[in-house]
């Protein structure tokens, strides 16, 4: 653990959802390491067979969270992160263990790592989203991470960037266990909602739900689960509705007595389980008045609603809402 005054490399200079007050007490808490295998994620040794990775973003829009788990026999990354880095190399010289990778969704600030791998658990819709984009991967990534465009970071160069591969996205069925070696068992459990295949992980030896962009603590203003619903040539759509999340993450509720802790994908970690039933709540009265939200603000899908559940918000649209539930009522 290294006990020099707070600083960061330059590349792991901070955007809108990670506030540099926050990393330095991550940082005071647990350590704070950059290793050269990739200095592009800002480690903090979490548990002792946990990692949290900080990973910039390649634009404006918000850095985010990637996890490695430490089983008997093997590692697991949570997420792999923009594609920027051997983070293969550093989960093996963090484990000394062969190091496999889950990716909670699509989007390529969670995937944009899988070409390092030659399968990725996922679940299925996931995977057939993976497969859509590795159709016309150069021109996905350029997108996602705003090659060219004025708002794009590239605070690393062309050769950091992963070379594509095509991989393997394995179809996984909800709460299929992925097993680290003995009886080390990681829980898919999907819920949809933000993205197709949407899915946390749930370790229940440590007691920890890993959260993806399922549910975020609202100390970041504006930062909350995002239901837009599915845009036109989306996969499987029916899981990006209101009602199809509402059932998961109600079925995941009742579960809350399995975990303590939640590490979201953005903004705040380490998060009491109590995220997951204030979500339900939240989204229970969008629900039950798709008008009676807290808040509104400007984001870049525009207006957008917000209601709050205690520790955590909805973002939403009520004309999406009402839509959502009449094309796939509860
Ligand atoms: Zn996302
Ligand atoms: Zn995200």
């Amino acid at each position: 653990m290294n006990q020099h005054p707070f600083s960061l490399p330059k590349q792991l200079t901070p955007t809108r959802e990670t506030s540099l007050p926050y990393l330095e007490e991550l940082h005071q808490r647990y350590g704070l390491e950059v290793y050269p295998e990739d200095p592009f994620v800002g480690v903090f040794h979490i548990r002792d067979n946990v990692w949290a990775m900080y990973a910039p973003c390649t634009h404006a829009v918000g850095d985010n969270w990637l996890y490695l788990i430490e089983g008997p026999e093997k590692a697991l990354f949570i997420d792999n992160g923009y594609g920027i880095g051997d983070l293969r190399a550093l989960g093996e010289k963090l484990t000394g263990k062969p190091v496999i990778s889950a990716v909670t969704h699509c989007h390529g600030d969670h995937a944009g790592g899988c070409p390092q791998w030659d399968e990725i658990y996922c679940h299925e819709y996931c995977a057939d989203m993976l497969h859509q984009q590795m159709e016309h991967y150069e021109e996905w990534w350029n997108s996602f991470n705003h090659v060219g465009e004025a708002q794009h970071r590239p605070y690393y160069t062309e050769k950091d960037k992963i070379p594509y591969r095509p991989y393997t996205p394995l179809r996984l069925p909800n709460h299929f266990l992925i097993n680290l070696g003995g009886d080390y068992d990681i829980e898919l459990i999907h819920t949809g909602g933000h993205s197709p295949g949407l899915s946390c992980f749930l370790d229940r030896k440590s007691r920890i739900l890993y959260a993806g962009d399922a549910f975020f603590e609202s100390r970041v203003k504006g930062l909350g689960v995002g239901l837009n619903g599915a845009r036109p040539g989306t996969l499987h759509p029916e899981s990006m509705s209101i009602s199809y999340y509402y059932k998961q993450v109600e079925a995941l509720a009742a579960r809350i007595g399995e975990f303590d802790f939640a590490m979201s994908g953005h903004g705040y970690i380490d998060s009491p389980a109590r995220i997951v039933t204030d979500v339900f709540a939240a989204l229970k009265a969008v629900i039950e008045n798709p008008d009676g939200y807290d808040d509104v603000i400007e984001s870049h899908t525009g207006k957008t609603y917000i209601k709050n559940g205690g520790i955590a918000d909805v973002l939403y649209k009520p004309e999406v809402v009402r839509k959502n539930l009449e094309e796939y009522p509860l």
